[in-house]
């Protein structure tokens, strides 16, 4: 087919042409004498991405899921009870793996479209006086329906209660896309992975982890091989890995954190908080309504939005991929034929989310959805206009 296939999932994301040159090297030897110039600048600048000033970050080869793994394993010790909140796919994975990792879970079910419920944390941290909860879990950004979570409003959870437990994030989706500040809120761990606001391929796991999460390590007993941090520091601290690393990959990632410092953080937040107002606004002028219950869950890098009843939203995702060589997110688990996503994470700009637009609103059309063609995408072209970078000049 001719043109351009377009990539609209929430991750793995569009690469930027610079990222994907940095990568295309013959293999290089990760014992030489030199490696170490190219790891150990990498072990200190993704701290930034972090906002992590006092401990360190892990990068492993492995996808989110594996650094979800390296972070409990590491840090907790078999029969742990910990506090997790259940309103999606991703979420649901979190809390299936710290039960088959042999914690003990307490698990709060929410409405999926909603996030991790501040009051109920606080009340249990609240009652649980003697301490058992060694670690709270929050999911910042739920990539099945597309809701963002209080990170801070964890902490201050845990602070209200004058409560120890640690402070687990999962960041997949939302680190280097929108807020996040390790130090600040008190994160313990945080989990992310390579193929979403980091704009590379799967392959790398990302760990951010405190220095209280370091010494927690320390005695901390649940069993671990491949990821244990006491390994990784004794290599990454001579600037080499205890095992074979992703060697492109890594040089992907210095690409792209040089342009993520090159763009600023801050300005990355707030583009993708005007790419994603532009996909509301069109969902709206489509009459559909989002997965996210109430703004203050709308998140940022994905927008998942509910078919009317009686139309599949697989048909959908179908149809924009076969008609019109774009891939949008599909719905998943509880929400499996009631909602496609659109990623809007990652190196893109307005004029990609039109094309991610027209590809919905076209696909939904040939799917029987009753909607004014041209409205969805209208909407966002007026509400980029109206709040470009570059203001239009006046006439
Ligand atoms: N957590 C969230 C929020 C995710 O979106 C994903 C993947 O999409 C994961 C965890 C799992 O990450 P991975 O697929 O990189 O293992």
């Amino acid at each position: 087919m001719a043109g351009f296939t377009h990539l609209f999932i929430p991750g793995p994301t569009n690469i930027p042409e610079q990222v994907r040159q940095a990568m295309n090297l013959p293999m290089e030897d990760m014992r030489a004498a030199t490696f170490p110039d190219l790891t150990l600048p990498l072990f200190e600048d993704i701290k930034r991405i972090f906002k992590n000033e006092t401990g360190r970050v892990f990068i492993y080869p492995s996808s989110g899921t594996g650094a979800w793994e390296a972070a409990m394993t590491n840090v907790l010790s078999p029969g742990d009870r910990v506090l997790m909140s259940r309103f999606g796919q991703f979420s649901h994975l979190w809390v299936d793996m710290a039960e088959r990792l042999g914690f003990e879970v307490d698990v709060i079910d929410c409405e999926w479209g909603t996030g991790v419920p501040l009051e109920l944390y606080a009340e249990r941290l609240k009652a649980d006086k003697t301490h058992r909860i060694k670690a709270i879990f929050c999911t910042q950004n739920e990539t099945a329906t597309g809701v963002t979570s209080d990170v801070a409003g964890c902490r201050a959870a845990l602070d209200d209660a004058n409560h120890p437990a640690l402070l687990f994030v999962d960041g997949v989706s939302s680190i280097g896309s929108i807020d996040f500040r390790q130090e600040e809120w008190g994160v313990d761990c945080a989990v992310s992975g390579s193929q979403k606001g980091f704009m590379l391929p799967a392959g790398l796991g990302f760990l951010s982890v405190s220095r209280k999460a370091l010494v927690a390590s320390r005695t901390a007993t649940h069993r671990r091989c491949f990821f244990s941090f006491e390994d990784m520091i004794r290599a990454n601290d001579a600037g080499y890995f205890p095992y074979t690393p992703a060697t492109q990959l890594l040089r992907g990632l210095r690409a792209s954190l040089d342009l993520i410092a090159e763009e600023g953080l801050e300005t990355i937040f707030s583009r993708h908080h005007r790419l994603a107002e532009g996909v509301r606004k069109a969902a709206d002028a489509w009459g559909l309504k989002l997965c996210a219950r109430a703004p203050k869950w709308h998140s940022d890098t994905v927008s998942a939005i509910l078919v009317p009843d009686g139309i599949d939203s697989g048909d959908v995702v179908k149809r924009a991929y076969q008609a019109y060589q774009t891939s949008l997110g599909g719905g998943l688990n509880k929400v499996f034929g009631k909602v496609f996503r659109i990623g809007h994470l990652g190196w893109l700009n307005e004029v990609m989310v039109l094309a991610s637009l027209s590809a919905a609103e076209m696909a939904l059309l040939d799917c029987g959805v009753r909607l004014a063609p041209g409205s969805g995408v209208g909407a966002a072209i007026q509400h980029f206009r109206a709040s470009a970078a570059v203001p239009v000049a006046e006439a």
